[in-house]
C-alpha cells in the first residue's frame, strides 16, 4: 500500500487524525505526512478542521477528515425471519431502507428472488438523490460460508442456496458486485468501526436471536477461521443428551437459548396473542420471562468464558434480539463470564449490549460494502503525490 493509501485509509478507519498522530501510527517522517496530507486536501479526499485540544508541535490541534467521493452502496441482511436491504452514502448516511418479513429457512427460492428484487428496487430509490454510482453491495448470511465466501456452507440453512455461488448469482441479477459474509462477523464489524472505544482491541460479537453466531476481531482483524466455519458457538454442545439441534448434533447451545425458547416458556401467560416476539422488550419484564432471560445469558456467558480464556477480548458485545430484551440477559452473560474468569482477571473484560440494536449486521454490511468501493476507488484514484 502507499504512502497515500496508508494515511487515507487511516484517518477513514479512525473518523479522524491529526499529522503527529500519522506519524506515529504509520511510522512515517514528518515531511513524507506533510506531504501526503497536501495531496489529499487538494484532492478534496481529506478536510482540515481546528480540533478542541491544542498540544504538541507544528499545527496543534489541527484534525484531519475523511470527505467521501459521491456515491451509495448496498447492504443486505438476510435473517431467519427477514430481509433487510438499504443504501447508504460512503459516509455511511442511511438514504433508503426497506424490510419484509418471510421464514427465509422454509422459502429460500422466494427469499432469493425477492432480496434480488429489494436491491434493484432500492438501488434505483438511492439513484434519485445521490449523485456517482451505486457500485457494491454486501450481504450478511446467517450460517457460515465457504472460504471464498461465494456460497453457503452448510446444508443445514437455507439449504437450497447451498452450493450455489450466492454472490454471482445476486450480482448477475443486480449488476452490482456483490460480496457475502457471515452475519455475526459483519455485527462485529459494525461493534469494531462504530461501537465505543473499548472495541478497539480484540472483539468478540454474539448475535443471540433465534440461532447464535459470534464474529471475532483479533488485533483488528475480522476472523473468519481455516475453512470460514469460525465463530459458530451456536453449535457447542452444551447438554450431552439435550434435545436434537437442526445441525443432527443433541444439546446444542442454540437449542437452549434463543427467542423463541423463551416465547414457548411464557406462552401461556399471554393466551391468545399470536404476535408475542413484536412485544419481546415488555414480556421481557414478565417475573418469569426475567428469570428465564437471565438463566439464558448464564448458559451463554458459560460458552463466552471459554471463548474468553482463548482469545482475552477487550469487549464481549452482545446483539440480537435477546439483547435488546431488557438486561437480565446481558446481566446473566456477565455473571458467567466474570464467574469464571481467572482470579485476577475478572472485571476486566466489559460485557455489554450492542448499542447498534439488531441493526449491528446491517450496518456492518454497509460498512464492508463502502470498504469494497473505496478499495476501488483508492486503486482507480490519480497518483498525484511525489512521496511514494
Ligand atoms: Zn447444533
Amino acid at each position: 500500500m502507499s504512502a497515500r493509501d496508508k494515511v487515507l485509509s487511516h484517518v477513514r478507519r479512525h473518523g479522524s487524525a491529526s499529522r503527529p498522530e500519522l506519524q506515529t501510527a504509520l511510522g512515517m517522517s514528518r515531511p513524507v505526512v506533510a506531504a501526503v496530507v497536501r495531496d489529499l486536501l487538494a484532492e478534496e479526499l481529506l478536510t482540515e478542521h481546528q480540533g478542541e485540544n491544542t498540544g504538541g508541535r507544528g499545527r496543534p490541534g489541527r484534525r484531519l477528515r475523511p470527505r467521501y467521493p459521491a456515491g451509495a452502496v448496498i447492504g443486505v441482511d438476510v435473517s431467519h425471519r427477514h430481509l433487510t436491504v438499504a443504501a447508504a452514502t460512503l459516509d455511511l448516511t442511511v438514504r433508503t431502507e426497506h424490510r419484509v418479513a418471510i421464514d427465509v429457512d422454509t422459502r429460500p427460492t422466494a427469499a432469493l428472488d425477492i432480496t434480488a428484487d429489494m436491491i434493484r428496487r432500492t438501488v434505483e430509490e438511492v439513484r434519485l438523490t445521490v449523485d456517482g454510482p451505486v457500485s457494491a453491495c454486501a450481504v450478511g448470511i446467517p450460517g457460515p460460508l465457504d472460504m471464498n465466501k461465494r456460497a453457503i456452507a452448510s446444508p443445514t440453512i437455507l439449504s437450497s442456496w447451498a452450493g450455489l455461488d450466492l454472490a454471482a448469482e445476486l450480482g448477475s441479477r443486480t449488476g452490482l458486485t456483490v460480496s457475502l459474509d457471515n452475519d455475526a462477523n459483519l455485527g462485529a464489524l459494525a461493534e469494531h468501526r462504530h461501537g465505543g472505544a473499548d472495541h478497539r482491541g480484540n472483539l468478540i460479537y454474539v448475535k443471540a436471536s433465534d440461532g447464535i453466531g459470534a464474529g471475532l476481531i483479533v488485533h483488528g482483524i475480522p476472523v473468519s477461521g481455516s475453512f470460514g466455519a469460525a465463530g459458530e458457538i451456536g453449535h457447542t454442545q452444551v447438554i450431552p443428551d439435550g434435545d436434537w439441534c437442526r445441525c443432527g448434533n443433541r444439546g446444542c447451545l442454540e437449542t437452549i437459548v434463543s427467542v423463541r425458547q423463551v416465547l414457548q416458556q411464557v406462552r401461556h401467560f399471554y393466551p391468545g396473542d399470536t404476535d408475542l416476539r413484536a412485544r419481546l422488550p415488555e414480556i421481557a419484564q414478565h417475573p418469569v420471562a426475567r428469570k428465564i432471560f437471565a438463566e439464558s445469558g448464564r448458559t451463554l456467558g458459560r460458552v463466552l468464558a471459554n471463548l474468553c480464556a482463548l482469545l482475552d477480548p477487550a469487549a464481549v458485545v452482545i446483539g440480537g434480539e435477546m439483547s435488546q430484551a431488557g438486561e437480565a440477559f446481558v446481566d446473566g452473560v456477565r455473571d458467567s463470564i466474570e464467574r469464571l474468569a481467572q482470579p485476577g482477571f475478572d472485571n476486566r473484560v466489559l460485557v455489554v449490549a450492542s448499542a447498534l440494536g439488531t441493526r449491528a449486521e446491517l450496518i456492518g454490511s454497509l460498512t464492508l460494502a463502502r470498504d469494497i468501493a473505496l478499495r476501488g476507488e483508492i486503486r482507480r484514484a490519480p497518483s498525484r503525490s511525489k512521496t511514494r
